[in-house]
């Protein structure tokens, strides 16, 4: 499967803000945007033109891409899925990208990354209702159990994880028991449980030019 192999500071750096890409290391100062908080490349210390209004939602866009790691053709898929459903499509982007199994690994805390959270479900360290379940763009529904497989439990990494999110807070459609390993889907997630700092109506300014 295609995925992004660069320096994903580069990708914060591009954006001009932290997009939490690297787990601990975005909340030390060893943060690139704490150190370079301007855009990658010879140019990114110049003073540029002011984005026009496209440029706006191009950013937007590629930033909601950035935090969740998908590429743009499951991007648009997500999008054409969101225009189909009822309600309004820029949240029901968020929401089903909310719902992907990654998201949910990380939310509650397995994975100090969603993108250490996918390399634990390809890996086959997640459980999905008892059964490995080996796919990070899985849509989780009301009831799913997400836990970690028995053997994973000591796998250092993890465990590491689960303490530094003890602090962090899940947010409230998740339960979480860290004793067990297990998490539980109790709720859909809602938009103003989405804290990202995130315009998704740009979003779909820029999918219906
Ligand atoms: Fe982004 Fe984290 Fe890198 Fe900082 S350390 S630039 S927040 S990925």
């Amino acid at each position: 499967m295609a995925r992004y192999t660069g320096s994903v500071c580069r990708l914060c750096r591009r954006e001009r803000m932290k997009l939490f890409l690297k787990g601990d290391r975005c909340f030390k100062e060893k943060c690139a945007i704490e150190r370079r908080g301007y855009p990658p490349g010879q140019h990114g210390q110049r003073r540029g033109r002011r984005p026009n209004q496209y440029g706006i939602q191009l950013r937007e866009k590629q930033k909601v891409k950035r935090i969740y790691g998908v590429l743009e053709k499951q991007f648009r898929s997500y999008f054409k899925a969101a225009e189909s459903k009822k309600g309004i499509t820029g949240e029901n982007l968020l929401v089903m990208l909310e719902k992907r199994l990654d998201n949910v690994v990380y939310s509650l805390g397995f994975a100090s990354s969603r993108a250490q959270a996918r390399q634990l479900i390809r890996h086959g360290h997640i459980l999905v209702d008892g059964k490995k379940t080996t796919i990070p763009s899985f849509q989780v529904k009301v009831g799913h159990e997400i836990s970690v497989r028995q053997a994973s439990r000591k796998n250092d990494f993890i465990r590491a994880s689960v303490e530094t999110a003890r602090g962090r807070g899940i947010p409230s459609w998740l339960e979480m028991d860290a004793d067990t390993f297990a998490g539980k889907v109790v709720a859909m997630p809602t938009r103003e449980e989405i804290k990202l700092p995130i315009e998704e109506q740009l979003i779909v300014e820029l999918y219906s030019r």
